[in-house]
């Protein structure tokens, strides 16, 4: 019946062919998207708006869709989005907010009140408080960013710093369960509670052991997840300092888990270096393979723009669903730290992990989560959880439309969508009103620690920085009307 469903589905066929496919490019020429940062046409985008998911009125502005913006803050959203639309600017953040910084309270004041509250829900309680009420009011569910994270090429902190860092997030926690009753999140970064050069140790090893001992990555991964209650059973290659530094960063975040559970707050493990893939992915599968059992309390996050990324989902699927039998639970975001693997792979000399090209990795995007949304429309009574992270109005269509096409209603608990706070609520607002789940991805902390994040952030993401075009002429015209211009 589903087979011939999609057979005989009109719109099926063409997409299939033209946005999942991984074959040639002349198969690709029905794309409409112009690779290298360069968003579709208005032409093109047009044609899919009619296409696909035509239900959800992105695109269209209409009195109402900012109303819950003062006109100081369109104006200020205006500014910002338009300052982050010059790449000199957003290339060089790090060091603009260094210089903004030098000029004392003064340029604190301006940095607060321009790009600190366009991004950043707060640094207080009742700060952070305004901003999830505002939120609740137009149908957005907190998810917090919290900022804390290692670079692959810092100096590694000490194990006060990880053990400090856990403290803060069992903290946030407990902020974010106040606030919010409907399934908030926090997000993990694993480089926030252990080294970045051990989770690099670790990814090598558990590949030399996969490869000697021929063993499945299910097998691997229950070994590993027993090495919490059992820390003697690690068979992993490794030092006793890096065994010591992966078991007691693996303790912090099962501690972090658990209590998040507790507290009806999920945890998604965010995805970060290439070169700690294997790790990482390993982190979040022995926390669901712990804690998902009846529902999904922890996710993994996947990168659609790695070449290997459609395989990592499928195989991801199997050994949680199948060979562990827990639920499982991620976000697919596209990557956001392209250029410094591009960087990491020519230094290092091995071939970047990353697509080559913006095309490719809409192909793998939407692969991917066509991928999951087939998974969950296979296994309705799984409690298995998808949340597509992104900005990109195709994709989000794509994906509406295969939840449609997959009988998955749009406020089924299996997905949820994501922007980031400060961004795109030209796309969030109509997910809301056509009843999707949507969360914002909020950075929480204070000034001093949340800008140098964002400005990394802003670098890392210049693509989402420069090309919210859309989102500053859907500004200009609700500004425009309040003055009746
Ligand atoms: C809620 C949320 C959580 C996130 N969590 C993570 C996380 O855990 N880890 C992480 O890495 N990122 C994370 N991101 C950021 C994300 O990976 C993207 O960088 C960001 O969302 C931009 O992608 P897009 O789908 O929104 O939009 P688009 O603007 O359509 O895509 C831009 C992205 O396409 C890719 N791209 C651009 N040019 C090229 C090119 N020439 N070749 C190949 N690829 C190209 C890059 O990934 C770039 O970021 C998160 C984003 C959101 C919204």
């Amino acid at each position: 019946m589903r087979l011939c469903k999609k057979v005989c589905n009109p719109l099926f066929a063409p997409w299939n062919r033209a946005l999942f496919c991984t074959s040639t490019a002349a198969n690709h020429s029905k794309i409409p998207l112009k690779a290298e940062f360069v968003t579709p046409t208005s032409a093109s985008i047009g044609q899919i708006r009619n296409q696909f998911a035509s239900w959800i009125a992105i695109g269209s502005y209409k009195p109402g869709l900012l109303s819950h913006l003062s006109t100081p803050d369109i104006m200020r959203a205006l500014f910002v989005l338009r300052t982050c639309s010059y790449d000199f600017v957003v290339s060089r953040s790090i060091q603009l907010f260094n210089i903004s910084t030098k000029f004392g309270p003064l340029g604190e004041w301006g940095l607060r009140k321009t790009f600190f509250n366009q991004f950043v829900g707060g640094d207080t309680l009742p700060g952070m408080k305004l901003t999830v009420e505002s939120m609740q009011r137009r149908g957005l569910v907190l998810m917090v960013a919290p900022v804390l994270e290692e670079d692959i090429e810092d100096e590694q902190s000490s194990q006060k710093t990880y053990d400090d860092n856990l403290q803060s997030l069992l903290n946030l926690a407990n902020m974010t369960s106040a606030l919010e009753k409907k399934k908030p999140i926090i997000q993990l970064k694993p480089t926030a509670i252990m080294p970045a050069i051990t989770l690099e140790k670790v990814s090598k090893a558990m590949t030399q052991y996969l490869e000697d001992k021929k063993v499945t990555h299910a097998t691997l991964i229950s070994q590993l997840a027993n090495c919490i209650e059992h820390p003697k059973n690690l068979e992993l290659k490794l030092s006793n300092e890096d065994k010591s530094q992966f078991l007691d960063g693996l303790q912090r975040a099962d501690v972090f888990v658990k209590h998040c559970r507790d507290l009806k707050v999920h945890v998604l493990v965010d995805a970060e270096f290439y070169s700690c893939k294997p790790a990482i992915s390993a982190i979040a599968l022995i926390l669901m393979a712990r804690h998902n059992g009846d529902y999904h309390h922890v996710g993994n996050t996947i990168q659609a723009y790695l070449k290997d990324a459609v395989q990592t989902i499928e195989s991801e699927l199997k050994t949680v669903t199948e060979d562990i039998g827990v639920n499982w639970y991620g976000k697919i975001v596209r990557g956001a730290y392209m250029d410094r693997e591009r960087y990491l792979a020519d230094k290092n000399g091995y071939i970047s992990p990353v697509c080559d090209t913006y095309e490719a990795t809409n192909i793998s995007y939407n692969k991917a989560v066509k991928t999951v949304l087939k998974n969950l429309s296979q296994n309705p009574k799984k409690k298995s959880h998808l949340l597509v992270a992104s900005h990109n109005e195709v994709s989000i269509r794509l994906a509406a439309q295969a939840m449609k096409d997959y009988e998955i209603s749009a406020n089924d608990d299996r997905v949820s969508f994501a922007q980031i706070y400060g961004m795109a609520d030209y796309l969030s607002t109509p997910l809301v009103s056509k009843n999707y789940h949507v969360y914002k991805s909020t950075p929480y902390g204070p000034i001093v620690k949340v800008l140098p994040y964002l400005a990394r952030r802003a670098s890392e993401n210049r693509s989402v920085m420069m090309g919210a075009r859309e989102e500053r002429d859907m500004l200009w015209k609700e500004l425009k009307m309040r003055f009746k211009m």
